[in-house]
């Protein structure tokens, strides 16, 4: 009911994920603020690059003097039951790999966050109410109790206690730079010299002997001094096409979010439409941003686990080994809704989930885009609790309490306990993404070919007029 103070919530949430995210991969650590989902996924990720002896560390750098505060609550939406929000953070990513001392793997990119904070429309704030431990008498805060109690190692199952974190990516930002301009200059017009040095090459190609007027070029096979002074002037000259290529990628970075105020812009709208048209008539409780998050989460978590037939939402038949060597795999802000299919009780949503893995190749580590297609299916009869509940998770032959969201199966006995009905379940998960490295080749030949076609007309056009 009191907005203002949700809001203030909300927004200290989302600045400690991104305080938390930067140590998430240290031995031991919690992050608190991502809901149960997000935070379990950070763990199991975790284990993985220690079982592959690797360190990996995330710097989310907000810089020694912010270029731009965080913003918050920069998109929201409400369905029946949750309120799930933008907030945005400016920082310089920094990501480091290390294998037995040697360097694997490095990348430093300015970058916005965007955090998808995730809230309860009307809920009590029970998170400093106590508890009495049903199993060792000790009493704790409810907040406390969210890893478990810390005397006798009881798991529960409780209502998430929002807001929390549920998902999160990275935008690439040029304008997020600390650096002085004349060093991102430089770096800028470094990068661009594969491109401008064959760009401005007609220039030792084409000489006027006679006048300098236009009509008098002549072609000429240029002497190797020649090619070398050019190369050498392109070098010398670069700082200054770099300057011209970061104003450029600003222009179009401000030209993108024009009207959309943040990375808006990498949102479907159109998925967003139909799955809101769609799922009102069939499960109102979920908008697509809640959806979306819930879904990546749970498709990262299946990535990075070692032990996926135990995980209580997962129904995927014959993953392979597919998954093995990802150490990172970061969502790309987009997720399309394909198709949505109701079938007796439940309804299944097919969509495109878009992300940058990071695999471990052995002595480096690769960075590549993969575009996976999931299937995911939730009952609709089960309404959705939204009164604060709490109790005691055991093993229904041995009595043991054990973590039942992390794995169906009781770790003493073997037992398999029925995972939560009310839940989203992932069906198929398919790797699509040569299929969309084809699409995009064939429409970068046509876009191309007119191109082409155009200039070869009005060239041809300009010659005839000059007859
Ligand atoms: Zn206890
Ligand atoms: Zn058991």
């Amino acid at each position: 009911m009191c907005t203002e103070n949700n809001q203030n919530k909300r927004a200290a949430v989302a600045g400690a994920f991104r305080e938390e995210l930067g140590h998430a991969m240290e031995p031991g650590a919690k992050v608190m603020s991502a809901d149960k989902e997000l935070r379990f996924c950070l763990e199991l990720q975790r284990d993985r690059l220690a079982r592959r002896n690797i360190r990996y560390k995330e710097e989310l750098d907000p810089g020694k003097k912010p270029m731009r505060s965080a913003s918050n609550n920069v998109r929201s939406w409400q369905d029946g039951h949750y309120e799930t929000s933008w907030s945005v953070g400016y920082i310089k990513h920094k990501r480091t790999a290390e294998r037995d001392g040697m360097k694997t793997f490095k990348r430093t990119e300015p970058s916005s966050i965007c955090e998808t904070v995730i809230d309860v429309r009307d809920g009590e704030d029970v998170s400093s109410d106590t508890y009495c431990c049903p199993n060792c008498g000790a009493v704790s805060t409810i907040k406390e109790l969210q890893e478990g109690c810390s005397q006798c190692g009881t798991s529960f199952n409780m209502t998430e206690l929002y807001p929390k974190v549920g998902n999160y990516f990275f935008v690439p930002d040029p304008a997020v730079s600390t650096d002085p301009i004349w060093k991102t200059a430089i770096r800028y017009g470094l990068l661009a010299l594969p491109v401008t040095i064959p760009l401005f090459s007609p220039m030792i190609f084409f000489n006027s002997s006679a006048g300098g007027s236009l009509l008098n070029m002549k072609f000429t096979v240029p002497s190797v001094a020649m090619v070398i002074r050019y190369i050498i002037g392109m070098i010398i000259m670069s700082p200054l096409t770099g300057y011209f290529v970061w104003m450029l990628s600003l222009f179009f970075l401000s030209f993108a979010q024009l009207g959309k105020e943040s990375p808006a812009a990498l949102s479907v709208g159109g998925s967003r439409k139909r799955f809101a048209a769609k799922m009102s008539t069939i499960s109102p409780v979920y908008t697509f941003e809640t959806f979306s998050s819930k879904i990546t989460t749970l498709f990262r978590t299946l990535v990075f686990s070692d032990n996926r037939e135990s995980l209580p939402f997962n129904a995927v038949k014959d993953l392979g080994s597919d998954f093995d060597n990802v150490v990172d795999c970061t969502f790309r802000g987009w997720m399309s809704c394909k198709k949505i299919k109701t079938d007796g009780n439940k309804v299944y949503v097919t969509g495109n989930v878009y992300v940058d893995a990071v695999r471990d190749m052995g002595s480096k580590l690769k960075v590549k885009s993969e575009v996976y297609q999931i299937t995911a299916g939730k009952r609709t009869d089960v309404p959705v609790l939204t009164n604060f509940s709490i109790a005691k998770i055991q093993c229904p032959s041995c009595g043991a309490s054990f973590n039942s969201f992390k794995s169906k199966n009781c770790p003493y006995c073997g037992t398999e306990c029925p995972p939560a009905e009310d839940d989203w379940v992932l069906y198929e998960v398919k790797n699509v993404g040569r299929q969309h490295l084809i699409k995009s080749i064939i429409i970068a030949v046509v876009v191309f070919g007119i191109l082409i076609g155009s200039i070869l007309t009005t060239y041809g056009s300009a010659i005839n007029g000059l007859k």
